[in-house]
């Protein structure tokens, strides 16, 4: 469909139009609808395959719910999640609108009732929930939409978290990928497929996967003009990230609402007691409590009664508080998919919220080797240390050229700490060529080099007679570490794995570029921050900042407090 073509279905005079008018304002309780929404419900009620891809919290659901409510029959609507599952028949429960679900822990009654009522002309239900599962394992399910759809009850179809079909997407769930068997049978029901992210490679692996066709999608602007983004260096071998952390909650973030994401439930453990010991009411979340405790935390943080949650990834789907105003990443998301979703839980109520993220150089191997057993898991951790680590774009305009978004550089007003600050290009040439040559020397001896031997032999820290025949420098550690990390995303260093029962090990090897440093006319440049011109940075202790970084020769990007 062209864009002209599809313009006409932003209006507002279709024979369903006034009833979709009255359902919004009447049973919804909403004056108008949000972008995107009325484009896609009109397209939906056309009778169109549909793929809408728009960021959390802007109102995916209303695009199934009110169309179900305004056809004849009922909306079959996937969900990956019986908790998501449960906040919405609460919601649609307490507007006034009947729906069902059917899950693992449905009662044989419930499940008798819903079944009947789905070929039932009488029955009043407007929204059936279920799970991948119950579609891939039940037949009796599946017998009972298709008596449903040759009697025409079927209206739509709707498959809720739709990147959950791909692999290649960042929470792939494997009874989605038998999800194609609905079109299949149901080829004359519109489907529609939601989700908050999807790249058009993910969106057209999930199309295959689903069997439709030729589906229309929608995208939303994945820019959140009210989030200011900002990296922060994090010493690997200090709690100084701690202390940074809870200066900012203390003094910045005083009495507001934030998320601090952790790498591991030992880390949710440990950084919510350290920051209880300096005051602070934060608690742990993470998928090993019990469930209780869990729902415990989430609801009094939901009410105000908890500052700080200090979680994992698995607080995630289902999390809707509106006036979060702070996500710190005390780790690095394992991809830049992640992170938006992470960091986008800040700022639902389009006030200003911060999304921070501590960068660590050992971070960096700690998550590698945890990916390291997924399919193009190594390639996206590198786009999310891409992120941290490049300061020659706008952490904005990374983030919209993920999602395949045109960038416009006026989108980020200032609001990301690259667009706030100057920086100036250090040629890095004879810098490789050092860590070229220690890497040469480490293979002739047929040694392998873990990025802290590298970065220690560079440093002249490695065993003496080695530090003879290798070119050791004087700058320091952030710097050295900030170089690595550069070179290997450039691909002149890269990654070796060995595996042993117990770990993985990461070691660094030449990269596919390495060789191009044999010519005399190769040279190497990267964008760093200037020193002293900082303008106004988030950290209380700016100056100690300053100071530490002068003392080297180049300057990296973000702050780092090293006092
Ligand atoms: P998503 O699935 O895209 O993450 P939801 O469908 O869960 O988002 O909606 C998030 C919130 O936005 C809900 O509280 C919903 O009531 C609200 N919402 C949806 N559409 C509108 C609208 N047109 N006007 C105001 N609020 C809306
Ligand atoms: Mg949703
Ligand atoms: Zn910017």
């Amino acid at each position: 469909m062209t864009k002209q073509e599809l313009l006409r279905y932003e209006n507002e005079d279709f024979s369903w139009s006034t009833e979709l008018e009255q359902n919004l304002k009447n049973a919804f309780q909403l004056s108008k609808f949000r972008p995107l929404q009325l484009k896609a419900i009109n397209l939906s009620m056309s009778g169109k395959d549909l793929f809408l891809v728009m960021p959390t919290g802007r109102g995916k659901s209303l695009c199934y719910q009110l169309p179900a409510v305004c056809s004849e029959g009922f909306t079959l609507i996937v969900t990956p999640l019986v908790s998501l599952m449960e906040d919405q028949l609460m919601y649609l429960k307490s507007i006034g609108v009947e729906a069902v679900s059917l899950n693992a822990s449905s009662s044989k009654e419930h499940a008798k009732m819903v079944l009947a009522g789905m070929t039932d002309t009488k029955s009043l239900f407007k929204l059936l929930y279920v799970t991948p599962e119950k579609i891939a394992k039940s037949k009796l399910l599946m017998s009972r939409l298709e008596k449903a759809y040759n009697a025409g009850r079927l209206s739509r179809i709707a498959v809720d978290e739709v990147h959950c079909c791909s692999q290649w997407g960042h929470d792939f769930r494997p009874d989605y990928k038998l999800l194609g068997i609905l079109k299949r049978q149901f080829p004359k029901v519109p489907l529609l497929g939601l989700t908050a992210t999807a790249t058009s490679s993910v969106l057209k692996d999930c199309q295959k996967i689903l069997c439709v066709p030729e589906p229309i999608t929608l995208t939303a602007s994945f820019n959140r003009t009210n989030l200011y983004y900002e990296v922060l260096l994090k010493d690997s071998n200090s709690d100084d990230s701690i202390r940074d952390i809870s200066a900012l909650i203390k003094e910045r973030y005083k009495d507001q609402s934030g998320i601090v994401y952790v790498f591991s439930q030992k880390d949710a453990e440990t950084v919510s007691a350290d920051l209880q010991k300096k005051g602070i009411n934060a608690y742990p979340y993470h998928a090993n409590m019990n469930p209780e405790d869990k729902s415990r935390v989430h609801r009094k943080w939901a009410n105000n009664k908890i500052q700080v949650v200090v979680a994992t990834v698995a607080f995630g789907m289902g999390i809707d508080k509106s006036d979060v105003r702070f996500v710190i990443h005390h780790t690095i998301s394992k991809s830049i998919e992640n992170y938006y979703q992470e960091s986008g839980r800040a700022g639902r109520d389009d006030k200003p919220a911060d999304c921070i993220v501590y960068f660590g150089f050992n971070d960096i191997f700690r998550i590698s080797t945890m990916v390291v057993m997924e399919n193009v898991g190594q390639q996206k951790l590198l786009t999310m240390v891409d992120y941290c680590q490049n300061v020659d774009r706008c952490r904005r305009s990374v983030i919209a050229v993920h999602f395949d978004e045109v960038w416009d550089n006026e989108g980020c007003n200032k609001m990301c700490d690259v667009c706030r600050r100057d920086y100036i290009t250090v040629d890095i040439t004879q810098h490789a060529k050092d860590v070229v040559q220690i890497l040469e020397l480490a293979g002739s001896l047929d040694e392998k080099l873990t990025p802290l031997k590298v970065t220690e032999a560079w440093m002249g820290k490695g065993p003496a007679k080695r530090r003879k025949m290798i070119q050791t420098t004087t700058l320091s550690r952030l710097e050295v570490e900030a170089i690595i990390t550069s070179l290997l995303l450039q691909g002149y260093l890269g990654e070796d794995f060995s595996f042993t029962p117990y770990t993985t090990y990461f070691y660094l090897k030449l990269g596919r570029k390495a060789p191009m440093l044999k010519n005399q006319s190769h040279s190497i440049a990267m964008k760093m921050r200037r020193t002293g011109l900082e303008a106004n940075t988030v950290s209380t202790t700016q100056q100690t900042v300053q100071k530490s970084f002068r003392k080297g020769m180049i300057h990296v990007s973000g702050s780092h407090v090293n006092s």
